[in-house]
């Protein structure tokens, strides 16, 4: 099914006028490397001779999204994402190839329309997750560089090393101590946990709930994994969850907020005689990252803490049955998320 995106002016090849066409996007499957992938695909259609046509431009769109779903589907970095790479380090794509000893125009081809080999995929990875990496990279091929521009490049590493080595380091206590996670179980709500997933989840959260602290936090986060645990057999995040006395906790707590700090802030604020750490989105949320039943399921538990934050400060999910039966500490198990009454 087409759905209609916008009309536009356009110098229709159709009836050779200029007039107004409709823009579309549909799904659509296409053979990439012999294997099938769906993906996004956007047309134009003339009104006049009712006929359907794709701009140059728009094909090339199309191409590259099939391209992006493909890489997807085998685990590949998008072209998008390596671009993103790219410009975390301040390079051209060029330079980008230079850094990691390749051909000048290995990135470039990557950009648009090669798909990179695994090899090639998982260095971009690593470079990226380590800015020593890349600044290790770099001082292997500084030969390919004019000496005043790889001055430049080495301060932007190095930037990027004083900025992102704590993340990474907190990233790798994170992996750590999932690591026990690592298969779809009862624990992890049959959801391998997915970093990006989980900040983007915090995010959603910390942008629209009102007044969020850090433990009502930990209850939100529970309770969207085990609302889409129940609604459709599958936690969002795929965190791990232990019993705490206000409610569940994920495992590694502090290290997942510490490594949202270009999303969110974090401040204490002294509330009788305890201090509590008051939580706030610093940046618009990129919604378009959700799906449709995600964004209901994150909308519908926002919209319920907000009310019983209203009414009383206990969790009202977690003292039901069955949340008993774990003690302090222990993980509790997604199984358990279908005996919670409030949802
Ligand atoms: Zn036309």
């Amino acid at each position: 099914m087409a759905n209609l995106v916008k009309k536009v002016n356009y110098d229709c090849p159709q009836c050779d006028q200029y007039h107004e066409v409709e823009v579309y996007i549909q799904e659509t499957q296409s053979v990439m490397e012999g294997n099938i992938v769906t993906h996004e695909e956007t047309f134009y259609l003339c009104p006049i001779e009712n006929e359907e046509f794709t701009p140059a431009k728009v094909m090339n769109q199309n191409l590259l999204s099939a391209r992006d779903a493909y890489r997807e589907s085998i685990g590949r970095l998008p072209s998008m994402k390596i671009r993103e790479i790219r410009e975390a380090y301040k390079v051209t794509q060029k330079e980008f190839a230079n850094l990691l000893g390749w051909g000048d125009v290995t990135v470039q081809r990557y950009e648009s329309k090669t798909i990179q080999d695994e090899t090639y995929d998982q260095m971009m990875k690593l470079v990226y997750d380590d800015p020593q990496l890349a600044l290790k990279e770099l001082e292997k091929h500084a030969d390919r560089f004019e000496h005043e521009r790889y001055l430049e490049i080495r301060d932007s590493i190095t930037d990027l090393i004083k900025k992102n080595s704590l993340n990474y380091y907190k990233k790798q206590i994170i992996y750590a101590s999932y690591i026990d996670f690592s298969e779809p179980s009862d624990q992890n709500g049959r959801t391998v946990m997915n970093l990006d997933k989980v900040r983007n989840v915090i995010h959603y959260l910390s942008h629209f709930s009102s007044k969020l602290y850090k433990v009502k936090l930990h209850k939100l986060l529970w309770n969207t994994d085990a609302l889409a645990y129940k609604m459709y057999g599958h936690s969002m995040t795929g965190l791990v969850y232990k019993y705490h006395p206000l409610g569940a906790v994920p495992v590694a707590h502090e290290e997942l907020l510490d490594i949202c700090n270009d999303l969110i802030s974090i401040s204490e604020e002294y509330i009788d005689d305890y201090t509590a750490y008051r939580i706030e989105s610093i940046i618009p949320v990129d919604i378009s990252y959700f799906s449709s039943e995600e964004i209901d399921i994150l909308d519908e538990v926002i919209r319920k803490f907000d009310q019983v934050g209203r009414k009383k400060k206990s969790d009202h999910t977690l003292e039901e049955e069955g949340y008993s039966i774990t003690k302090q500490n222990e993980i509790i198990p997604f199984s358990l998320a279908d005996k919670i009454r409030a949802f």
